[in-house]
């Protein structure tokens, strides 16, 4: 039996105290993630700080510091309740659609916005206490390299970790205009959701660029015509309750005559954090939206993919679900001009 201390504050400077003078002091949000990884023995803290009565669950509209407007996302905000919500599914449909397609009913109603970014990876061996895996254990060694490899990363893996994120809201944010409101030891910073996570490189256990205490406090969604018209497409093993092989996040914007004013893309399931498919959209603005030339982009963007036979299906299914998300986009935007 190992002792724990469970601490509840209330006020969010107090909770960064805790964990930022304590190395073995975590964060406890809905605890679907971190409880499964103390029964496993992956997560050995010796204090949890309980974040619920931290007054982080509310959503509100927020004028943003440069002059747009949108939304702010409490920290401990449920994964139900946001995918609930009109105003983010008329005006960030695809981070609606990524919360519901994670996990079950029942876990969604538990987990928290921040805890489901800063979940850990779903990799076999990192969860199995018994075998080498640097992400774990740094030093040891990864034996997903040469081992059982479906799940593996096509993109931006490197010789010490060839994991993938795991979160589908972490997609669609990344498809979407988004900040990280962070309180640590010094006060609050900001920073744009795209340098939360990392890619491995040699250091695979860090999964984001947070200092150990910091506590994120909020995720601040900005309007834009591109969130209003995004969609997310999960390809999966089961209907439900399934983690994703691939995903797609995207925000479509179409001039008058049809051509590509402006593209977000976004793809799960092929890296270690979410990937923006940067190539794909700098080959789509200005051009045509049919399946040739999303296929096209999508295919410039996978030049850059390392794949095996283990994992050669993730490539044409990542194409294939840029073409549907992007086609369902076009066909909704033609639908609504014509009306
Ligand atoms: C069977 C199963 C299936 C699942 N399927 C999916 C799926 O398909 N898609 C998907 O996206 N997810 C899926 N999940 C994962 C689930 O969504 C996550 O476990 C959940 O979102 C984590 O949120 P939590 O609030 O419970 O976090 P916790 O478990 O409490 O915490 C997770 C991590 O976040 C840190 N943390 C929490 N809040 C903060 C904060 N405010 N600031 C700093 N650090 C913080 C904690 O210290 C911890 O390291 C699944 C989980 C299970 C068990
Ligand atoms: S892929 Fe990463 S998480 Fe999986 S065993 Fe290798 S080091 Fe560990």
């Amino acid at each position: 039996m190992r002792e724990l201390t469970y601490l509840r504050p209330d006020d969010a400077a107090s909770a960064v105290a805790a964990v930022t003078g304590d190395p073995d002091a975590r964060f406890l949000a809905g605890g679907t993630n971190l409880v499964d990884h103390l029964k496993l023995g992956v997560a050995r803290p010796g204090a949890l700080v309980d974040v619920s009565r931290l007054g982080m669950d509310r959503v509100e509209e927020v004028e943003l510091p440069d002059g747009g407007t949108g939304l702010r996302v409490g920290a401990s905000v449920r994964n139900s309740d946001l995918a609930a919500r009109p105003e983010v599914r008329r005006r960030f449909p695809a981070v609606a659609r990524a919360l519901l397609s994670g996990a079950s009913g029942q876990i969604r109603n538990q987990a928290t916005t921040a805890g489901n970014l800063l979940q850990r990876t779903r990799c076999v061996y990192f969860q199995d206490v018994s075998t080498p895996c640097n992400k774990r254990e740094p030093g040891t060694g990864c034996s997903a390299i040469g081992g059982y490899g479906r799940y593996n990363a096509i993109l931006g893996a490197s010789p010490d970790c060839v994991t993938v994120h795991p979160s589908d809201l972490a997609v669609a944010l990344a498809a979407t205009d988004a900040t990280v409101v962070v309180l640590g030891p010094d006060g609050e910073r900001r920073m744009p959701y795209a340098e939360l996570h990392r890619l491995p490189g040699d250091r695979p256990q860090d999964d984001t660029t947070l200092r150990h205490g910091e506590l994120i406090t909020a995720v601040e969604l900005a309007d834009s015509t591109l969130a209003r018209s995004s969609g997310y497409h999960k390809a999966r093993d089961r209907a439900s309750f399934a983690f994703a092989l691939v995903s797609v996040a995207a925000g479509l914007d179409l001039a008058a005559d049809g051509t590509v004013r402006d593209v977000r893309i976004a793809w799960g399931g092929v890296a270690h954090k979410p990937w923006r498919a940067e190539v794909a959209e700098e080959r789509l603005r200005g051009g045509p939206i049919d399946e040739a030339a999303v296929r096209a982009a999508a295919e410039a963007e996978l030049e850059a993919a390392s794949t095996d036979e283990q994992t050669a299906y993730k490539a044409a299914m990542v194409r294939n679900a840029t073409v549907l998300v992007l086609g369902q986009l076009a066909r909704e935007i033609t639908r609504r001009n014509q009306r």
